[in-house]
């Protein structure tokens, strides 16, 4: 596990070289955002105890399993200590649910623990506002650190080798690609994340993206669709 500061605020936790959470400091302790591959709880909670506070709630951006691969391990060592939240669609989805026509991309393995908080968008965790973002899963969320304007995008973006919206292929990392579910909603999604003008952006894979706004704007271009405000056609 890799710990990496990216904010005064967030720590970026980095396992087996490709998969992020993040440990999102609050007065009463951390928001850990996504949990990583499954097998990852003890790593997780040992990262939360060097830096000095304990996990008080865990935000999942979607239901992937390399996002909620050690939410039932983390559960298990934390108990009722601990609130977990998920989006609405994606719980549901994990709950058995068809929420969707057509089969849904992407690893949804089965998963115990149910979260104790629905995430519709808009709410508050903490500083995190919750940021409706669907398209890679139906439920996918982004979280915005109100305190500095960092982005916590999920897989609506990945950053290795350059910034890239997940709706088209990307050979740098090829596997949030298969994985999303609406191409067209998750450029949209991606072009909302833009509109906040983030000061920093970390998402699901890959390093931080330092002044992302001219990145954003390239990865969005190439990711298809009618461009955001001229209406012209978007460059390849
Ligand atoms: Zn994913």
């Amino acid at each position: 596990m890799n710990a990496t500061p990216v904010t005064d605020n967030i720590i970026q936790l980095t396992r087996l070289h490709f998969v992020n959470a993040f440990l999102v400091r609050e007065e009463d302790g951390f928001t850990l955002v996504d949990t990583t591959v499954g097998g990852g709880a003890g790593k997780l909670l040992a990262a939360a105890g060097s830096a000095g506070a304990e996990i008080k709630r865990i935000a999942l951006t979607h239901g992937h399993g390399d996002h909620v691969g050690s939410l039932d391990g983390l559960k298990e060592k934390l108990g009722g200590s601990v609130e977990v939240f998920l989006s609405d669609l994606d719980a549901r989805i994990h709950a058995g649910e068809k929420v969707v026509e057509g089969k849904l991309p992407g690893s949804w393995p089965s998963i115990k623990t149910a979260p104790d908080v629905r995430l519709a968008g808009g709410e508050r965790i903490g500083s995190l506002e919750v940021i409706r973002t669907p398209g890679h899963t139906p439920g996918h969320m982004a979280f915005r650190d109100t305190r500095d304007n960092t982005l916590i995008a999920g897989d609506v973006y990945t950053s290795y080798g350059g910034l890239a919206v997940s709706n088209h292929f990307n050979l740098r990392f090829p596997l949030a690609t298969p994985a999303t579910w609406d191409k067209d909603k998750d450029r949209d999604s991606a072009r909302k994340l833009r509109e906040l003008e983030p000061s920093l952006l970390v998402v699901g894979h890959g390093p931080p993206v330092t002044d992302p706004l001219p990145a954003m704007d390239r990865a969005i271009s190439r990711a298809g669709g009618p461009a955001a405000t001229s209406g012209a056609p978007a460059a390849n």
